[in-house]
């Protein structure tokens, strides 16, 4: 690896010697799935008071040694990323808007209280990982590197206060098409009993623990037969939020997109933001503002609501096909995706690959 660029902070590059081999690599990249595989290399800095963030490096993809008293297996202060690179027809490998997961995590990590990470440090991040891991970016189809930036608490201290030494990591895995064969519509289980977050509560921040509150609705929701969950408001259970790591979108029936506004207990996603934009080039009206289940219920059974969707970085964009609540089910369309929905998501992943032209300046060339 000796053309490893080496940004200002990257103090070290450690090659794994037990790295897979060719054949081993293919034999994954063949069929990665998602998450299930990671790549020879993980990313690695600290953070302390007096050192501010230091001893950044690449090293051999492996286990973490945690004292038990480790901070975050017990308070949970940690946060993380999530965005995809791509490879272009012309081999090169593209990342999609990195500054807008690097400016999230900042609010993330103040939210946390934990430190924040300066953009070029994100950005570095991932170009030194993905330098390293070059041969691991699946080509063709629509595969991608996944990349999960964290932050944790790593500090041995069982005191209850922000922790005194933070560690950050970025570690990558090859990811299959979401969907093998086709877009299909799938259905959501309306939680009336939990709420993902709460308000003044961390629903803002990417953080493990908003993850963890959601995992027992989502169980529920598989229980009904439906592969995600959506989330109320939690002071009157009335207005929508999101799913459990998705936003919402509804197409109306003259043609305008309507998302939940921002409550403070919303995930702002990248994906949600850029769908905005990609809408309005289209000539589409965009509208935030809050959307109350009944509405859901209502405009779908009167066809004022022509197509649901969720969307976030994994799956782009998902149709919904309908909202199942304890006593009830209301059916969007006819069973496959709708026209919108899918317009909405071919534009955006014709950006991601390079097919389309970027209008906005949302690709970032990584290697
Ligand atoms: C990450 C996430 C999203 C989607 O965000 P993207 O930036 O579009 O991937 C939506 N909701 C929650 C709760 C999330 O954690």
């Amino acid at each position: 690896m000796s053309s490893m660029t080496t940004p200002p902070f990257a103090s070290t590059f450690q090659q794994n010697p037990a790295a897979r081999t060719e054949a081993e690599r293919a034999a994954i990249l063949a069929d990665p799935g998602f998450g299930r595989h990671f790549t020879d290399h993980m990313f690695l800095a600290e953070w302390t008071p007096e050192r501010d963030w230091h001893d950044a490096r690449v090293v051999p993809y492996g286990p973490l040694a945690l004292d038990p008293a480790t901070a975050v297996l017990h308070y949970a202060q940690e946060i993380f990323e999530g965005l995809k690179v791509y490879t272009h027809a012309d081999g090169s490998v593209w990342a999609f808007r990195p500054d807008a997961n690097a400016a999230r995590m900042q609010r993330s990590s103040y939210r946390l209280a934990l430190p924040e990470l300066p953009e070029d440090w994100f950005v570095g991040s991932i170009e030194a990982l993905v330098e390293a891991d070059r041969a691991w970016v699946p080509e063709g189809g629509e595969t991608s590197l996944y990349l999960r930036p964290f932050m944790f608490a790593s500090e041995a201290f069982l005191g209850v206060r922000p922790s005194q030494h933070v560690t950050y990591s970025v570690i990558a895995s090859p990811a299959g098409a979401y969907f093998t064969g086709g877009v299909k519509p799938v259905s959501i289980w309306l939680s009336t009993e939990y709420s993902r977050a709460g308000v003044g509560g961390t629903g803002a921040a990417k953080c493990g623990g908003n993850y963890a509150s959601s995992l027992l609705p989502q169980q529920i929701a598989a229980q009904h037969g439906c592969a995600q969950v959506a989330f109320l408001d939690s002071r009157e259970q009335k207005w929508l939020e999101e799913l459990g790591g998705m936003n919402l979108y509804f197409v109306r029936a003259d043609g305008s997109i309507v998302t939940p506004e921002l409550s403070g207990s919303i995930l702002e996603g990248v994906t949600r933001d850029s769908i905005m934009d990609i809408a309005r080039d289209h000539g589409r009206e965009v509208v935030e503002r809050r959307v109350s289940v009944d509405e859901w219920r209502e405009g779908v059974a009167d066809g004022s609501i022509t197509e649901v969707f969720a969307c976030g970085t994994a799956a782009v964009v998902t149709p919904i096909g309908s909202l199942k609540w304890d006593g009830g089910e209301v059916v969007t369309g006819d069973g496959e995706a709708g026209k919108v929905t899918m317009d909405i998501r071919s534009a955006l992943v014709d950006i991601q690959y390079g097919r389309a032209e970027d209008r906005h300046g949302w690709m970032r060339r990584i290697a």
